[in-house]
């Protein structure tokens, strides 16, 4: 079958004679229709595979496909051979301290779909039936692979514990930015768009901010209590994971606020306990999703509460993923969200 395999740093190959896999007990051969290029794959392929998990393996977290056929022992209810379906892409081990806590997001035997394991840019791949998500009618199979960054932002917003009425600012509005707004709106929460790129603040404005602030422009520190509720935002969700923007979130939330920290950065930010604590600022981190999480993200989809279609920005055949998705996703121009690759 057609296969992109990450075999090392820098070593992405498009091939048409990878082995087709079969279903293991409890899983489902799925026949791939669109995965998304998001920047972890990119990070992977540039700078290497994390959590040592360094075996060659074919990318693609953020997927999407249709089921062909079911494992030894598979007949949950929902899920039959035609079933369009995303993949929810972590496999959690269910008995580990963090898991039998209910935290499966701190999992410390995760697999991952597209990385430890074998993931989506192929013809075909298998997973456990009990991590494909059927897609409702209305969703479609183009739309279906951004659930994956809407679990990520389902779960920073339930980790922000939002009220309705609350007001809220989102730092960085890339792809999982542009959805924790409309997921916090999805709420009941009014949110204001911080970026310093222009395209991302106007895509903000259509998907419904209530206003967008541009920090290479105007002093966000200053005009967000007047937008907000004269002290600052009750949430600040930072996905940006930029040079200080971390500490953005915890300056600017309103005292008695939650930070809540997505994006991952190398630097060290350095951050006034004194201020933060006795102003009862919470600041906490939020990672991946947890059990039900990419539930929601599929329901919210396939509502319309959460629109992820300004947020394509190509589809690409499995035969040209690599130069015309993978190497566009490069370009130091930041004008691409999500790159699809399938064959549909
Ligand atoms: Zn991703
Ligand atoms: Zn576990």
């Amino acid at each position: 079958m057609q296969a992109i395999v990450l075999h090392g740093i820098n070593d992405l190959r498009y091939t048409t004679d990878y082995p087709t896999p079969a279903p293991k007990a409890g899983e489902v051969l799925l026949r791939m229709t669109y995965s998304s290029i998001c920047q972890t794959d990119i990070e992977t392929w540039q700078h290497g595979m994390f959590n040592g998990q360094g075996k060659p393996h074919i990318q693609g977290h953020e997927a999407a496909g249709v089921v062909e056929q079911l494992g030894e022992g598979v007949s949950p209810p929902g899920i039959e051979v035609g079933t369009r379906v995303a993949v929810e892409n972590v496999r959690t081990c269910g008995y580990c301290f963090f898991c039998r806590k209910g935290t499966a997001q701190l999992c410390e035997n995760g697999r991952n779909f597209g990385f430890s394991d074998n993931g989506g840019l192929a013809e075909y791949a298998v997973w456990p039936a009990a991590l494909c998500i059927p897609l409702p009618d209305n969703m479609t199979n183009e739309e279906a692979p951004l659930a994956e960054p809407g679990s990520v932002a389902v779960h920073a917003v339930m980790q922000s514990q939002i009220q309705v009425g609350d007001t809220a600012a989102v730092i960085g509005c890339g792809v999982v930015g542009l959805i924790t707004l409309q997921v916090l709106q999805a709420a009941g929460a009014k949110v204001v768009a911080i970026d310093t790129r222009e395209q991302s603040l106007a895509i903000a404005r259509d998907l419904g901010a209530i206003e967008t602030l541009n920090p290479s422009k105007v002093d966000v520190a200053k005009l967000l209590p007047d937008i907000t509720n004269s002290y600052g935002p009750d949430v600040i969700i930072e996905t940006a994971g930029a040079p200080g923007t971390g500490l953005n979130a915890a300056q600017w939330v309103r005292r008695g606020g939650r930070a809540v920290i997505v994006g991952f950065s190398h630097q060290e930010q350095t951050l006034n306990f004194g201020r933060a604590l006795m102003g009862e600022k919470t600041v906490m981190g939020s990672s991946a999703t947890n059990t039900g999480e990419y539930h929601k993200a599929v329901a919210l989809i396939a509502s319309g509460k959460v629109n992820v279609k300004p947020l394509i920005s190509g589809l690409v055949p499995l035969d040209r993923g690599i130069q015309d998705g993978f190497e566009r996703m490069l370009k130091p121009e930041k004008d691409i969200y999500r790159i699809l690759v399938g064959n549909g």
